[in-house]
């Protein structure tokens, strides 16, 4: 008897606590669908500043934008955080195709980090493959001088689409130098892409420093399938023609960071972040202005809500994760050097889209600690606690100080038709499931802070 009156006390306690816990959850929500500011943000990011590559004039801009709109949010101390980044620089480029009796100018776009033609016209010969196999299968004759076209298809048979991409990226990143080995001059690739259209996706690549630095271009979907069957056909020859290059020094820039100080344990700090630069094209509204302005629309939550969280809050735009991740570097570093207690760090940096699961990079003891709010969560939509993704620009906290990551999940249909493409602009952000993700974000910051992990 006395032992079933304990238990319901105890469940009493914490239906209590769940209880209050749902309560604070739907006022974190009202107050950001009804007066979030984020997708205002947002618009004031792609409109004044637009895309902004690491170091460039446009990524020092963004800086600017984002300490003010962290200071308007309400946060308590705002700051800059060195970090020395690399700066690519695009420049002219063109690609012109002779599938048929004459050159014609196709839509692409050279990779970011690669080498482009110094502005001398490239000519050559396409050659085919469809994959890395395909490619080491032909003797260097058929390779060298020639410019390389790899047509690996994103596949379209997996759900969540950043499978599909972490499947398919490995042409983008890696085939310069794959190619280079055997004697290739050039490479063309098939866009990293989800979409039926012909907007071609740039993106990081990498050469191995052991072969020759060619140039790497990439084509739409819709091109892409053109210069297949071009190439099926007959003889297929390219120019490419661009000035890219890597810059030779790097450039001094900023992570920005904002915070609300804890009241109980300041000293226990809860980070959430999305990165500040972007490709240089379209806005980066997707990639990743979206997370920047989630983040600060945590601080902005808390602070119009008068919640006084037990532990430290701070939102950070993180610079440099598309070309070297030097901001999240930088970031890590100083947590270390101070001997910070980083009890959590959050990360939105898959688009805006509407919130369906929370990934998770942790031990399975503090997993089912956040599983314990899977009901809660199901109200938002939100259902999916299968992943374990964190985010690139956290990702060092984890490396270096062994912090606990969390990484929004949203609904990942559309992602890689925008991704690092033109059409990554404003106008592809539903406003309702920008808030919806920030909401999301702010409530799980709440509970770590209120109830630990
Ligand atoms: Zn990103």
């Amino acid at each position: 008897m006395k032992l079933r009156l304990l238990t319901l006390v105890a469940c009493m306690g914490i239906c209590n606590a769940h209880a209050q816990d749902s309560l604070q959850m739907r006022k974190i929500a009202d107050e950001i669908l009804l007066h979030g500011t984020c997708y205002d943000n947002l618009r004031v990011l792609c409109k004044s500043v637009g895309h902004r590559i690491s170091g460039s004039p446009a990524a020092a801009k963004a800086v600017s934008w984002g300490e003010k709109a962290m200071k308007e949010a309400g946060a308590d101390k705002v700051w800059l955080q060195a970090a020395d980044v690399p700066y690519w620089y695009r420049g002219k480029e063109s690609l012109y195709l002779k599938m048929g009796k004459e050159y014609k100018k196709v839509r692409a776009l050279s990779l970011g980090n690669s080498q482009g033609t110094s502005g001398r016209p490239l000519e050559a010969q396409v050659v085919m493959v469809h994959n890395f196999d395909e490619f080491k299968a032909l003797p260097d004759s058929k390779v060298k001088g020639k410019i390389i076209f790899f047509d690996y298809r994103f596949r379209q048979d997996f759900v969540f689409t950043f499978h599909g991409y972490g499947d398919a990226v490995k042409y983008r990143w890696a085939s310069p130098s794959v190619a280079a080995k055997k004697g290739a001059a050039g490479v063309i690739i098939r866009s990293m892409s989800t979409g039926m259209d012909d907007f071609p996706h740039t993106g990081g690549m990498h050469y191995n420093d052991s072969f020759l630095k060619i140039p790497e271009m990439a084509l739409g979907n819709i091109t892409a399938d053109q210069l297949e069957q071009a190439c099926e056909k007959g003889e297929v020859m390219a120019r490419m023609n661009s000035e890219c290059h890597m810059m030779p020094a790097l450039v001094h820039s900023y992570n920005v960071i904002g915070e609300i100080k804890g009241t109980e344990t300041p000293e226990r700090i809860i980070t959430v972040g999305g990165h500040l630069d972007s490709w240089d094209v379209g806005e980066g509204a997707s990639d990743d202005g979206a997370g920047c302005v989630q983040s600060i629309e945590v601080i902005r939550a808390f602070k119009a809500l008068g919640v006084k969280p037990k532990c430290t809050i701070r939102a950070v735009l993180f610079m440099n994760e598309e070309n070297g991740n030097k901001g999240g570097e930088a970031y890590a570093d100083s947590a270390k050097a101070r001997s910070e207690h980083h009890i959590l760090a959050v990360e939105s940096d898959a688009g805006g889209f509407s919130p369906r699961g929370i990934g998770m990079e942790m031990p399975t003891e503090m997993k089912q600690r956040i599983l314990k709010y899977k009901n809660l969560f199901l109200d938002y939509g939100v259902y999916d606690f299968s992943l374990e993704e964190g985010g690139t620009d956290i990702s060092p906290l984890k490396k270096k100080l062994d912090v606990p990551l969390v990484g929004l999940i949203p609904d990942s249909q559309r992602y890689f038709d925008l991704h690092h493409t033109d059409n990554d602009v404003f106008e592809q952000v539903n406003h309702r499931e920008l808030k919806l993700g920030a909401a999301v974000m702010a409530q799980l910051i709440y509970l770590v802070s209120e109830n630990g992990l």
